[in-house]
């Protein structure tokens, strides 16, 4: 049995819309990120006019080819523009392949990164909004921050001007059970709530870029402003 699309948009709308009720939230405050990371051009292009513009890759590599096609210098036909999120983790040497091409980085979680992406925007004249990334967790595989650090470095990018940082970003570690995850996306919300009101930088940190495919119901349930969605929006295809 395999879905079509629009019916994976079905299910997840009716899970995003459920988890929305049970916490009292709007469905409006919960913007959907279709990663295409997994899938093929004509599948981005899918999501695409189903409605999707935020499109999400994690590899440069492995965005290009959509990238060129969708929103480069020789695309055509795509009347409606996505908004492109990088969500991956990035060298440095990489920011310049990026930046200019991907509207939100999510992954921001170096002082060396946070320079090298402030100073390719600033030549480009354009001012980048980023997603701090926090390893809440803790595992020892995951990027970003510890939670402990996060003060000191939003201080530290005030001087950078030309990038803003507009939230917090998170993977919670995978479980069978989702639930599981819950104290990991609490846990981000929290910070935000601590970082907004003890940080003379910290008023623009408003959102939280937490749930994927397996966790996302109970993302939304703690405070989600973006998911993050590849399997089981867009699937997952086999090279
Ligand atoms: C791949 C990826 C996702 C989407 O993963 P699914 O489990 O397929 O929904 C979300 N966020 C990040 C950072 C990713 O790398």
């Amino acid at each position: 049995m395999s879905l079509t699309f629009e019916d994976r948009v079905q299910l997840v709308e009716e899970r995003i819309s459920k988890a929305c009720e049970r916490s009292g939230r709007s469905r409006e405050d919960v913007q959907v990120i279709a990663v295409t990371k997994y899938v093929s051009l004509d599948t981005a292009k899918t999501a695409l006019s189903h409605g999707f513009r935020h499109l999400g890759e994690n590899r440069w590599q492995d965005a290009q080819e959509k990238w060129e096609a969708i929103s480069g210098e020789t695309a055509n036909g795509i009347d409606e523009q996505p908004i492109w999120h990088f969500i991956g983790s990035l060298q440095s040497n990489k920011v310049k392949d990026v930046i200019g091409k991907f509207t939100y980085m999510h992954s921001l979680d170096r002082l060396s990164l946070a320079e090298a992406m402030d100073k390719r925007a600033s030549q480009l004249g354009i001012v980048v909004p980023c997603f701090i990334q926090v390893n809440v967790s803790g595992e020892g595989t995951k990027q970003g921050l510890a939670p402990n650090e996060l003060k000191g470095f939003v201080e530290q990018l005030a001087s950078f001007k030309s990038i803003s940082p507009i939230g917090l970003m998170t993977m919670a570690p995978y479980e069978a059970e989702p639930e599981q995850t819950r104290p990991v996306f609490k846990a981000l919300r929290e910070l935000r709530d601590v970082i907004q009101s003890s940080s003379a930088h910290g008023k623009t940190i408003t959102h939280l870029s937490m749930g994927m495919s397996n966790d996302f119901d109970v993302a939304i349930e703690e405070g989600a402003t973006w998911i993050r969605l590849g399997t089981i929006l867009v699937g997952k295809e086999e090279e």
